[in-house]
């Protein structure tokens, strides 16, 4: 079968971008994929020149690339880049991952910083599903706030003005659809991927691959050489999460571009926030209040993390 040629050049077309059917060869892929992020990134405002980013670095394809991204977009842009990983402590798992993390900070001579389940919270994940046993919840329920807090930690530590985070377009939509299903279309509406806190104890989160498909990373990955970890978490049971991604390959299957048009609904409700209370992310009000017991930024008298490490010691002490 012939390949067509770039629709910008006359070189072999490496991908055909399936939402308009443009050929592209490697080098306007690849100019193509940056310049998208950079759009996103001002859509969005997310990023300010001379900030301190802290780039969540897991080793897996979305985080590896973005490094890569980054790295290439702070030639014109002058930020510091500063890259971090979070040890939970999975067994068979997360070592491999630290080892893509490692690689790729070192590809693009950044910083590099580990911090650990262990050191912070006194438990590992495997550790504290032992001690758990069988009547705790599924591991994401501690993993995930217990994750979020140790990134904001890090954050905050190594100076970092924002944090970015490689979540990309599919999974963006498929957040929105759960949203929606579950009847919390408030997450949403609230959901603004601008940086909009004040508070200095949480580092804003930005997501500059909000646009970009999960299938494009994979291809950017590729066509560049950029190793990363492939296996999945041994934890990961995220069924309903699941069930919509295939609902979305479906649909892709017809309209592509299904996904920019489920971001671009989201995007529409943004400039309603301020007229709908948030009464799911913050009790009415974006002040976010020191948790009693570790001072972390919460939206409560005490913080998830405090009330799920709770839990663990509470099993800890019931053991003989
Ligand atoms: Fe943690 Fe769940 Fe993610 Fe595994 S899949 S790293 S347990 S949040």
């Amino acid at each position: 079968m012939k390949v067509p040629s770039c629709n910008y050049c006359d070189h072999p077309a490496a991908w055909m971008r399936p939402w308009d059917k443009t050929p592209l060869c490697i080098m306007h892929f690849n100019k193509g994929f940056l310049k998208r992020v950079q759009k996103t990134i001002n859509k969005y405002n997310m990023l300010k020149r001379n900030d301190v980013i802290a780039i969540g670095l897991s080793g897996g394809k979305d985080s590896v690339v973005m490094m890569d991204v980054m790295a290439k977009l702070q030639k014109d842009f002058p930020t510091e880049l500063i890259a971090i990983s979070i040890d939970e402590g999975i067994e068979n798992y997360r070592a491999d991952g630290l080892k893509y993390a490692k690689m790729a900070a070192e590809r693009a001579e950044v910083d590099h910083q580990i911090f650990s389940f262990k050191e912070t919270f006194g438990y590992d994940l495997d550790e504290a599903l032992i001690v758990l046993g069988e009547n705790r919840m599924a591991p994401c329920s501690y993993c995930g706030p217990f994750r979020r807090n140790l990134l904001n930690q890090a954050a905050r530590e190594v100076g970092a003005t924002k944090l970015v985070t490689g979540h990309n377009a599919d999974d963006e939509a498929q957040t929105m659809m759960m949203n929606m299903m579950r009847g919390n279309l408030l997450k949403t509406l609230h959901g603004n991927p601008e940086p909009t806190f004040k508070d200095e104890a949480f580092v804003n989160r930005v997501k500059p691959f909000r646009r970009t498909t999960e299938q494009e990373i994979v291809l950017y990955a590729n066509l560049n050489d950029l190793p990363y970890q492939e296996m999945s978490c041994p934890h990961a049971t995220e069924a309903y999460r699941g069930k919509i991604r295939d609902i979305l390959t479906d649909m892709m299957q017809e309209d592509p571009a299904v996904i920019f048009s489920i971001i671009n609904s989201a995007d529409s409700l943004f400039s309603l926030a301020d007229k709908v209370p948030d009464t799911i992310n913050y009790d009415g009000d974006d002040q976010l209040f020191e948790c009693e017991i570790c001072g972390e930024p919460t939206n409560n008298t005490r913080c998830n993390t405090c009330k799920l490490k709770n839990e663990i010691d509470q099993a800890a002490m019931s053991k003989p």
